[in-house]
């Protein structure tokens, strides 16, 4: 990482820096802060003896991603890069108001 330093380089104000050393200069994304949730989740998995629903510990990383098309909420499992959403702006604040109201509706 960088000193923290985004003078210049046109980082939004909650970039989090980037390693000069890996990344092109101009960066071609920025990312926030990570933070990090242990989450359970019910999660499929194949087996030789069959398929399983079992219910499992999962790091998760929320964060907030910019690229030249736009920002999102970037929320991903830790251990699988793969296994990851990238929500607009509008997408994530539709999810946030589905989670509450599903949520609520389960009190
Ligand atoms: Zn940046």
């Amino acid at each position: 990482m960088d000193d923290g330093s985004t003078t210049g380089c046109g980082c939004p104000p909650w970039c989090a820096g980037h390693d000069d050393s890996q990344e092109p200069r101009p960066p071609l994304g920025h990312r926030g802060e990570p933070i990090m949730l242990t989450v359970v989740e019910r999660r499929y998995a194949f087996f030789s003896s069959g398929r399983t629903d079992a219910l499992a510990t999962t790091e998760f990383v929320v964060a907030a991603e910019q690229d030249r098309r736009g920002s999102y909420v970037y929320l991903g499992a830790l251990e699988d890069v793969g296994r990851f959403f990238a929500l607009t702006r509008d997408s994530a604040r539709l999810l946030h108001s589905a989670l509450g109201a599903a949520l609520t509706s389960m009190e």
